[in-house]
């Protein structure tokens, strides 16, 4: 009998070299305030990814059936060398990023990751501030880095965990890795002070779902933000259909019917959850609808890829090759004056664009995977 999940799997159009080398401008001029794209969104937000691989096999994000033994990641040459991210991120610094997420792949995977965090955290914006430096992970190695985190420079953590339910976690990881494990890497990462936390699960209906008020109770009170982001149409090796999609407005209701909520304002701009909080005061929750509500209206996120690549959006299908850059002969100002360039001509919105779409036309298009460029 065929496997549902291989039947599912979409085969792997390998976008990861898809990519331009930017255009050096003679004359790029930076502007006199802050830098915007066409559609007038500024650039704040810089979400690294350190590595492509990782030690989770979700099916969402690396179906074992695609990221196999015979997978090609990419070579230790091709990646960003601590330094060089560092030189890069100083320049996105100047034009207007607060605020750096390091992702993956695995974070936590890529040796001596606190030695970057170090390099970051020493960096100031034209305002003076400090960087805001956060980091996603699975969690798996976290109770043994939290420490080193922390004293590297690290303020927080966002841990992804897709229920508390042993076997549906274990199955949804693909790796057999259980829940206690991850709860005990929230506890110490909690303990040295890496907070407030933040919890990310992904809802994938028939799969999950009924595990959303078991999260809402376990992490109710606890100091840490639980997050529920509507399963996407990343990438294109998970299957994904839009009825494996539940709308957060569902997850809202569900949480509803056992603890009463109240929406909240948004704490930033381009902010991507929807957050409320638990009036008996208990903390608060974020819902993330990547399907159906698009945010694209405010998105201020630019993604850099593990080997150096700029995507202007999560559902891109080309990069920019900043490393053909940093390895050429050009100066900071030279670099900085491309990416200005290429911030100021972007103009996606997919999500937006999906949304006017039949809500299944998007499966099996080319786009890069999100353990590529970072979530
Ligand atoms: N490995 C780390 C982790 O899992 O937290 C960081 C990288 S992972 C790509 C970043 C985030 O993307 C995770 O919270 C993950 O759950 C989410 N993600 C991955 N694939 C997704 C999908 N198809 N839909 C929604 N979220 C997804
Ligand atoms: Fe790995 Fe994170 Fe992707 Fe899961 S979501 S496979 S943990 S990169
Ligand atoms: Fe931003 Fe692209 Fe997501 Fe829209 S679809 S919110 S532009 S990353």
């Amino acid at each position: 009998m065929t496997d549902l999940k291989h039947s599912q799997t979409i085969a792997i159009a390998d976008l990861r070299y898809a990519s331009e080398v930017p255009a050096v401008p003679s004359d790029w001029v930076a502007p006199a305030g802050p830098l915007t794209d066409r559609l007038h969104r500024p650039l704040r937000d810089l979400r690294i990814s350190v590595t492509d691989r990782c030690n989770f096999r979700c099916s969402y994000c690396m179906p074992r059936e695609v990221f196999d033994k015979d997978y090609a990641y990419l070579p230790q040459s091709s990646l960003l060398s601590f330094e060089e991210i560092a030189r890069l991120t100083k320049l996105f610094v100047a034009h207007g990023v607060e605020k750096i997420r390091l992702t993956g792949g695995e974070p936590l995977l890529r040796k001596n990751i606190e030695v970057l965090i170090h390099l970051l955290a020493q960096m100031r914006t034209p305002a003076g501030k400090p960087l805001d430096i956060t980091l996603t992970t699975n969690g798996s190695l976290l109770a043994k880095k939290a420490q080193a985190l922390k004293d590297a420079g690290l303020q927080r953590v966002t841990v992804s965990l897709d229920g508390l339910d042993d076997a549906v976690f274990r199955r949804m990881n693909d790796v057999d890795f259980p829940v206690a494990d991850v709860l005990h890497g929230i506890e110490e990462a909690q303990r040295v002070g890496l907070a407030p936390l933040k919890i990310n699960m992904v809802v994938k209906r028939g799969t999950n779902d009924h595990e959303i008020v078991n999260m809402a109770r376990h992490f109710r009170g606890s100091g840490c933000v639980l997050r529920f982001i509507e399963y996407m149409d990343v990438g294109a090796t998970n299957g994904w259909r839009m009825d494996e999609v539940l709308p957060s407005a569902q997850v809202v209701d569900r949480i509803s019917e056992h603890f009463a909520l109240q929406p909240l304002e948004a704490s930033a701009p381009g902010e991507t959850a929807e957050r409320w909080r638990y009036i008996d005061g208990s903390g608060e929750i974020g819902v993330i609808s990547s399907v159906t509500q698009a945010f694209c209206r405010d998105c201020n996120r630019a993604r850099l890829s593990t080997e150096g690549k700029l995507f202007l959006c999560l559902f891109a299908s080309r990069g920019h090759d900043l490393r053909a850059l940093l390895r050429g002969t050009y100066s900071d100002e030279q670099i900085a004056g491309a990416i200005g360039q290429i911030w100021q001509q972007r103009s996606d919105r997919y999500s937006e664009l999906r949304a006017a779409q039949a809500p299944d036309a998007s499966r099996g298009a080319r786009r890069v995977e999100m353990s590529y460029i970072g979530g």
